[in-house]
C-alpha cells in the first residue's frame, strides 16, 4: 500500500487531499498543529489513516514519524495562509512557511543519508509571481515578485526547496496553484465568507471596488493535480496549477448570489454588497499559464466554475454545522489594516 504524509491535513486543501488519497487506496499520515484555520474532522479516526498533532517546526518529531511509517511522499500543505493576518503578524508566517519548510527539507536530507528516500511535493501559490498585468499569464519561468508577507514567505520557501534539490539532490517538486474553493474552507476566505454571510443575512464586504481578479480552481481538481505531480512530476521542476478561469471579485459575488436565487435559498435584506477599504499592497490580478502541466503531465481541470460553485454552496448548505462550529470572532473582524 502506498503511504503518504500530508502536512496541514486538517486545513482546507489538506482535508480534501486526505479524503481523496484514502479513496485512492493510500495510507495517509496527517501531521497538523491544529491552528485556528484547521477543522477537527480529520483528527477523527478513519480507516487507513493516522493523525499526529505536531508542528512542522519540530524536526525530531518529523524524523520519528517518517522513520516509523516510511511514506513514499510528503505533500506539504501546512502553512499560515491568510494575507490579511500576515500584514498584522508576519512572524508566524516566517516561522511556519519558511522555518517549517526548512525543517521538512532537513528531515528529508538527513534521512536520505540513511537511505530513506521520499519525494516532497511542496504546495505553493500563484501569489509568488505578484501582480500580473491584464492579458498576461505567468508561466513557471516568470520572475518572483511577492507583495505581501504571506507571498514573500511562500516565495522564500520555494527558493529553499529549489536550493535543497540542487545542492543536496533531494527528490522534490513544487506546485504553484491559483485560488481554490470547495468544502472545508475557513470562512475568512472570500467564497466561504460570502456564503456564510448570505446564510446569516449579513453584509457582503468587498475590498475596494471589487475589480481585483483571481483565477479559480475547485479543490478536487487541485487534489488530482497533486497526485499527478507526485506520480509524474520531475524532481527540480515547478508546475503551475490553474484553471485559466479568471474573474473579478465583484462578478464572483454576483455569481454566488445568482446561484443562491436559482437554488431558492432565502437571501435576507441585509445581505447587500458593500465596498470596504482596500487591503494594503493588494495585488490586482493573478493569472497562471498552466500549459506545462497540461502538456507534460496530462492533467487538466474537470470542474467548471458554475458547477463547482453550485456544488460548494450545496455542501455548505448540507453541512451547516461546519460553519456553526467556527466562532464568528475568529473571522468577522477586519484584519490587515494595522500599519
Ligand atoms: P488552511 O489555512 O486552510 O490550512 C493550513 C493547515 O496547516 C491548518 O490545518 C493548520 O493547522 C496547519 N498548520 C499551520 N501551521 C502549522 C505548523 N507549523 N505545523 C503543522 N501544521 C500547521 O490553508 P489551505 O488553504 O488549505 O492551504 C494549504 C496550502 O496550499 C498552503 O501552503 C497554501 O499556501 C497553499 N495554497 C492555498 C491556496 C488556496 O486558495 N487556499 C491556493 C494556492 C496555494
Amino acid at each position: 500500500m502506498n503511504k503518504a504524509i500530508v502536512t496541514g491535513g486538517s486545513g482546507f486543501i489538506g482535508s480534501n487531499l486526505v479524503n481523496f488519497l484514502i479513496k485512492k487506496k493510500f495510507f495517509v499520515i496527517n501531521i497538523d498543529k491544529l491552528t485556528y484555520s484547521s477543522n477537527r474532522y480529520n483528527a477523527q479516526s478513519k480507516k487507513n489513516y493516522k493523525f499526529y498533532k505536531v508542528d512542522i517546526c519540530n524536526k525530531n518529531r518529523l524524523i520519528k514519524i517518517i522513520k516509523k511509517h516510511r511514506p513514499k511522499v510528503i505533500f506539504n500543505l501546512a502553512a499560515e495562509t491568510h494575507v490579511d493576518r500576515s500584514i498584522d503578524d508576519p512572524k508566524k508566517f516566517i516561522n511556519t512557511n519558511i522555518f517549517g519548510v526548512y525543517n521538512i527539507l532537513e528531515a528529508i536530507r538527513l534521512l536520505k543519508k540513511n537511505n530513506i528516500n521520499l519525494k516532497l511535493v511542496h504546495v505553493s501559490t500563484d501569489e509568488v509571481y505578484g501582480d500580473i498585468k491584464n492579458k498576461l499569464r505567468s508561466n513557471e519561468k516568470y520572475k518572483y515578485e511577492p507583495s505581501s508577507p504571506y507571498s514573500a514567505t511562500k516565495a522564500g520557501a520555494d527558493h529553499l526547496v529549489k536550493s535543497y534539490i540542487r545542492t543536496y539532490k533531494i527528490n522534490a517538486v513544487i506546485s504553484n496553484c491559483c485560488n481554490n474553493y470547495g468544502p472545508y474552507q475557513f470562512p475568512e476566505k472570500l467564497i466561504p465568507k460570502m456564503i456564510s454571510n448570505l446564510f446569516e443575512n449579513k453584509k457582503l464586504p468587498i475590498y475596494a471596488k471589487g475589480k481585483n481578479s483571481r483565477e479559480w480552481l475547485h479543490v478536487d481538481d487541485h487534489c488530482e493535480a497533486l497526485l499527478t505531480i507526485f506520480k509524474k512530476g520531475k524532481s527540480g521542476e515547478s508546475y503551475n496549477v490553474g484553471s485559466g478561469i479568471n474573474m473579478e471579485n465583484i462578478n464572483l459575488i454576483k455569481k454566488i448570489i445568482k446561484i443562491f436565487i436559482e437554488k431558492k435559498i432565502n437571501i435576507g435584506k441585509n445581505s447587500k454588497i458593500v465596498f470596504v477599504k482596500d487591503r494594503p499592497g493588494h495585488d490586482f490580478r493573478y493569472a497562471l499559464n498552466s500549459k506545462k502541466i497540461f502538456k507534460k503531465l496530462k492533467w487538466k481541470p474537470k470542474i467548471t466554475l458554475n458547477e463547482g460553485l453550485s456544488n460548494t454552496i450545496s455542501w455548505y448548505l448540507d453541512n451547516k454545522k461546519f460553519l456553526k462550529n467556527i466562532s464568528n470572532k475568529l473571522y468577522e473582524k477586519r484584519l490587515g489594516l494595522k500599519l
